[in-house]
This record gives C-alpha cells, structure tokens and sequence, in this order.
C-alpha cells in the first residue's frame, strides 16, 4: 500500500499543550493534583457556561461511574440505559451491581426514543421496582431529544446522567451539552474532539457535588492527619500533566468544532447526488452539532445492492479507516440477558451504518481519496 492511512479520529495538538506540561515540570507538579488541573476545570466551566462544576478526572467511564455513585446507584437498582452507545456508557452500571435495562433509539438523533423509554419505565414499576435513573448519549456530537426525555423523567421523578463523552462543543437551543443533565460526563480520549491522551471530566450543578466527586476519585479520605477511610475510595483523578494537554486543547476546541463541520458538509456535498445514502444531520435548528464523527446510513435497494460493508471494504483497501456505528449493548454477549425495550431502530442503524474519517486535521489530499473511493463504488 503506497498512500499513508487516514483514521478515523486521530488526536490534533493546538500548540500550546507542551508548554502547559513543561510549566508542570519546572515546578515539580508532575502529581495527579496541581495548577494545570484547577485551570481545566476553570476552562471548562467558563465554556459550559449554566454556572455548573467541574471536576477532571482520569477518564469519562470514571465520571459515568462516579456520577453512578453520586446519584445514589447501589447493587440490585436497575439503571436505563440508552443501547446504542460505546460500551463505556454501561458497563458502570455493573460495577456498582446494579442491572442495566436498555432503550431504543429514535430515527431522527439516533438516541434515547422518549416513547420506548416511559414504556420501560411504566413496565418495570409495574413488575416492582421503579429505575433509579436514566443514562441519555448523545452520539456522535448530535443532541439528543433534550426537551422530551426530561419531561419523561421529570414525569416519573427520574434523574438524568448525561453522557456527553462525544458532544464537547454541541448545544441544544443555545445551552452546551454537558449540563442538561443532573449530572453530566465529558471524555477527553485520544479520539475524541479534544484529548488529553486519557481523561474525563464530570459536570455537576453544585460545587458541593463536584468536591464530592473529587474526595470519591481520591481514594475518599477523611480529614485527619493519617489515612482514615469512612467511605470506599477510587484513584480517578486526572494528572497534572494530562491536565496540561487539556489546557492547550482548550484554546482550539472552537476550531475543532468548525473543522469537524466542514468534515460533515464534506460528506453532505459528496453524497448529495447520491441516491440510498443519507448522511446524519441534526432535525432542526435548536440542535448544533459538533459532529465529533460524520456518519452515514446506506440503503442498499436504492443503491443497486451497494451495502454497508461493500463500501467499508473499498475504503479499507484503500487504506482509510471507517467503522460500523456503535453496536446495541442489547446485542453485545455480554448484556443481551438484560431487559430491552424498544423495536428495531437502534439494529437497523447499526446494520445500514457507517462513521467515516472525520479528524478536525485531514487534508485536502486525504478529502480527495475519500471522495475517490465515493465515485469509483456509486459510479
Ligand atoms: C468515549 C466514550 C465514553 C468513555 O470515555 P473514556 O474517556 O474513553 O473512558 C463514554 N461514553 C461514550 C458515548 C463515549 O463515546
């Protein structure tokens, strides 16, 4: 293979995230505590905006599990949960032994379907046990139906755990993801809009909540001179150091946001000709989108029985990286005995869909190869 590999999401410094880290270094704060971690989260509440807290920890599924432990989850609750998401938005719900009961998506943000999810919810209070709370994605940058999922919860006195892991940057109706819910989940992975090499942040509305988070993230000590433990502890506080990447990040999520827009209506132009392919796009206007991956969805019986996986091949061999979107944890081995509410939206996007690259850092060249692929398979 002659030409070099586009990914999907690769990490994109700004600049200045070494000079953040080299400041850690002269004054020695090389330590999971320290000025670059204050300043993250400085930064991130300033964009967030809503007056919430932040609290930076060492990777968004440590948020889900602390936000978990915050609103109250213990063994035997049982948990909604939204099944088409990465793996990380529910496994959580097992390490506090509590029992994940997944919902549907809709068609139009690919999330939480507020139908299927007061269905579930009257179902299981029915067989005994109200849902303790409700864990709403929003995929790929795209929010979901903020208004109609908190009336269902609001309805049921249900709180809310946000995973807003892919939405850095997104809004609905001028507010940032991120602090919709009563408690939300940022994720600073390296493929994500912004990275930190490793990290997450939760997003709290007090800052009572928020220092709860943080005395949980380190290994929950009590105020005494010695080690005295009331409580069980977790090692989820961020680094210093990777705090420091975070702060450099900080000064281009705006641009990234931009670039990974124009990577969308890279997509929207491309396809536009091209009957059976749809590329995902917000419903409306009070949705923005930071379109952390531009996705498509592929009918194969207008496309002349081109599918999915023809055109994952074609970009494979031409060594472009693309993946099916997320499977449905109701699918996954390791979650189908739990219950599932919902019909088949969430399957059938994930056997029609595809996410292509969509790198706030590609370039020219590399739209170009893509658009080949596109023209030599929809010929
Ligand atoms: C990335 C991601 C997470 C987990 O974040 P990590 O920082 O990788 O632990 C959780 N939920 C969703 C939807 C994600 O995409």
């Amino acid at each position: 293979m002659t030409s070099s590999k586009i990914w999907l999401s690769s990490p994109h410094m700004g600049g200045n995230e070494q000079k953040f880290i080299k400041e850690a270094f002269e004054a020695n704060w090389v330590a999971p505590l320290g000025p670059n971690v204050n300043g993250l989260e400085n930064d991130l509440e300033k964009y967030l905006g809503s007056q919430v807290s932040v609290g930076a920890l060492s990777s968004g599924t440590a948020a889900i599990h602390l936000g978990l432990i915050l609103l109250g989850v213990k063994t035997g609750d049982e948990v909604l949960c939204q099944s088409m998401t990465f793996s990380a938005s529910a496994n959580p719900i097992l390490y506090q032994g509590a029992i994940p009961v997944f919902i549907d998506s809709e068609k139009e943000t690919w999330n939480l379907c507020p139908i299927a999810l007061e269905e579930a919810i009257i179902d299981r209070i029915a067989k005994g046990k109200k849902p303790k709370i409700i864990i709403a994605v929003h995929l790929y940058g795209v929010p979901y139906k903020i208004d109609e999922v908190r009336v269902v919860a609001d309805k049921y006195n249900i709180p809310i755990l946000e995973d807003s892991a892919e939405a850095l940057g997104s809004s609905y109706k001028g507010q940032r993801c991120g602090t919709f819910g009563d408690i939300g989940v940022l994720s600073f992975n390296g493929n994500k809009i912004i990275t930190t090499s490793g990290g997450g942040a939760i997003v709290t509305k007090t800052k009572s909540l928020k220092d709860k988070a943080v005395f949980y993230a380190t290994q929950s000590r009590d105020n005494a001179p010695h080690y005295q433990h009331s409580e069980i502890g977790y090692n989820y506080r961020m680094s210093n150091i990777c705090a420091g990447i975070g702060r450099g990040q900080m000064e281009v999520l705006d641009d990234h946001v931009g670039l990974r827009r124009k990577m969308h209506n890279f997509y929207v132009d491309l396809f536009k000709t091209i009957h059976g392919v749809t590329v995902f796009s917000v419903p409306n206007n009070d949705y923005f989108a930071n379109y952390w991956l531009s996705a498509i969805t592929i009918d194969s019986q207008l496309t002349n029985g081109i599918d999915r996986e023809i055109l994952r091949l074609a970009f494979e061999n031409a060594n472009i990286e693309t993946r099916p979107l997320w499977k449905p944890m109701h699918l996954q081995p390791v979650f189908e005995k739990y219950p599932y509410y919902g019909n088949n939206v969430a399957e059938t996007l994930f056997e029609k869909g595809l996410c292509l690259p969509s790198g706030s850092n590609l370039t020219a060249n590399e739209r170009e190869r893509i658009a080949e692929v596109v023209r030599t398979i929809f010929v």
